[in-house]
C-alpha cells in the first residue's frame, strides 16, 4: 500500500491542490492528514471541504481544537490567535464540530499518526531533540510513526541507537524504526517555500519526502485580503 501522507495545510488552498495533483501523480492507495488543516491561512472553509472530501483518516492538530473551542487560545502568540479567531468565524456549525471531534492519534498497518507527539498527543509538545525521539520511541507501538507540528520535516531512526537526518528518502530495513516529520503543507519553516508531504510504501518500507511549487502569490493575496496580519502572508514566501 502506498500511503500519502501530510500536515499543516493551515488553510492555504494552493498548496493543498498542488499537493493533491502531485499525489496523483503517485498512485497513492490512501491519504492521512496530521491536523492544522486551518489557523493563519485565507481558505479555510475550502481546505476543510477538500480534505474531507479525499481524506478518511485525519489527526487533530492543536489549531484544529483552539478553533472549534476545544482548546485555549492562551497559549498561542498574537498572529495564531488573530487568524483563528477570524477562522472560527468562517466555519460553519458542521465544520466546527468536525475539527473538535477529530482523534489525537490512530493506528494503522505498521504505522502511527499523530500530530505532536505520541507520549502525549493532547499536550502538543514537539519532538525536536534526540532526547524527545528517545521517549517517543519508547511509547510508539509500531515499526514508523509520522508527525508535523513543527513544520520542518527530519527523519529520526532507532537501529541498534538513535540517530536523525534530513534526507529525502528512508529505506527501513527490518532492524529500524522511524518518526517521521512530514513537514507542512501551507506554511513550510524550512527556508524552502515549497509545500511538503510524505509517501509511505509500506511493502518496502519506504519513505519519500515530496516538495511541491505552489501560488504564493495567491495564498499571500488572500491572507492580506482577509485583513490578517501581513507576516502571515510574508512568510510563505520565505518558507519561515
Ligand atoms: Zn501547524
Amino acid at each position: 500500500m502506498k500511503y500519502a501522507i501530510f500536515s499543516d495545510v493551515h488553510a492555504n488552498l494552493e498548496a493543498l491542490e498542488a499537493v493533491f495533483a502531485d499525489m496523483d501523480q503517485q498512485e497513492v492507495d490512501e491519504f492521512v492528514c496530521l491536523g492544522d488543516l486551518v489557523g493563519y491561512g485565507g481558505s479555510p472553509s475550502e481546505v476543510m471541504k477538500l480534505v474531507y472530501e479525499r481524506v478518511s483518516l485525519i489527526v487533530a492538530g492543536n489549531h484544529d481544537y483552539a478553533i472549534s473551542g476545544k482548546l485555549s487560545l492562551e497559549q498561542f502568540n498574537t498572529y495564531a490567535r488573530e487568524a483563528a479567531e477570524w477562522t472560527n468565524e468562517q466555519l460553519t456549525e458542521d465544520q466546527l464540530d468536525d475539527l473538535n471531534t477529530l482523534p489525537l492519534l490512530e493506528m494503522k498497518e505498521e504505522m502511527t499518526f499523530v500530530h505532536s507527539t505520541i507520549l502525549a498527543p493532547e499536550k502538543f509538545d514537539y519532538i525536536l531533540t534526540a532526547y524527545d525521539a528517545h521517549m517517543n520511541f519508547e511509547e510508539m507501538e509500531t515499526k514508523v510513526g509520522f508527525m508535523g507540528h513543527s513544520h520542518i520535516p527530519v527523519n529520526f531512526i532507532y537501529r541498534e541507537n538513535l540517530h536523525h537526518n534530513k534526507d529525502d528518502r528512508l529505506d527501513l530495513d527490518s532492524d529500524s524504526r522511524a518518526l517521521v516529520n512530514v513537514g507542512s503543507v501551507g506554511q513550510p519553516r524550512d527556508e524552502d517555500p515549497r509545500a511538503c508531504y510524505a509517501l509511505y510504501d509500506s511493502d518496502e518500507h519506504l519513505v519519500e519526502i515530496r516538495r511541491v511549487d505552489y501560488d504564493i502569490d495567491t495564498a499571500a493575496n488572500k491572507i492580506h485580503d482577509a485583513g490578517l496580519p501581513k507576516l502571515l502572508g510574508e512568510r510563505l514566501y520565505r518558507g519561515k
